[in-house]
């Protein structure tokens, strides 16, 4: 008799898998949030991969505006880029933790895990004054040891409803995807950098701002930060 499990099954183990790591909606491997509430017209515009050299221009647009935004931010740019980092906590935006240097947490022991984050989240205290309370893992992917290491730093994870491939697709294409995709509670995933690419070419991401925001704004949407848009009330 044959001993191995049906095809079948080992499909859908393995797209449950894929589920956990990938799933924007899984808390399997550690808390984690992908939208706010619907009964609020607002949303929160997230950058990735930060700080870099065109994150000023960023904030002078969102200044513009006076929008506020989340900023989860790479501890090796922020040793990088420590003034950039600090600008963007004295605007008054929030800092979450990306990893220290952006590896894919997938297959990745629980303590390498774990130092990941400490080192990130130790780098963007000593630098802009902020310890961060959200997570966002990189590529959103999660392994196991996350949750153990969230818990630890008291960290909460988040993926999100919208992500613009800012780093591949045309502003166009990104705008209108994005401008498409917001909801109230929207949680949209932009990128302040490349990894950890020096002087990143963030020229899309740059325009997809100025673009949407505007846009978003018109529509009646409030811009706020993750901390705002899951409890409103602190
Ligand atoms: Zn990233």
């Amino acid at each position: 008799m044959n001993a191995l499990p049906p095809l079948a099954a080992v499909g859908a183990a393995s797209s449950l898998m894929a589920w956990a790591v990938r799933g924007r909606s899984a808390s399997v491997f550690g808390r984690s949030v992908w939208r706010g509430p619907r009964d609020r017209r607002a949303l929160a515009l997230t950058f990735d991969d930060g700080p870099g050299e065109g994150t000023p221009e960023i904030l002078e647009i969102l200044a513009e505006y006076e929008v506020s935004a989340t900023f989860f931010q790479c501890g090796a740019n922020v040793d990088r880029l420590p003034e950039i980092a600090c600008e963007v906590a004295a605007r008054g935006h929030e800092i979450g933790n990306h990893s220290y240097s952006h590896p894919y947490l997938f297959l990745r022991s629980p303590g390498g895990i774990e130092n990941e984050l400490r080192r990130a989240q130790e780098t963007i205290e000593w630098h802009t004054g902020i310890r961060p309370a959200f997570f966002r893992a990189p590529y959103g992917a999660r392994w196991f040891g996350l949750g153990r290491a969230q818990r630890k730093m008291q960290l909460t994870g988040v993926m999100w409803s919208a992500i613009g491939y800012d780093w591949s697709r045309r502003a166009d294409e990104v705008v209108a995807h994005m401008a498409a995709s917001a909801s109230n509670g929207a949680i949209l995933c932009l990128h302040d950098g490349r990894e950890l690419r020096e002087k990143p070419d963030v020229r899309t991401t740059v325009e997809t701002v100025r673009r949407l925001v505007p846009t978003l704004l018109d529509r009646g949407y409030k811009f706020e930060t993750i901390g705002r848009l899951l409890c409103p009330k602190t």
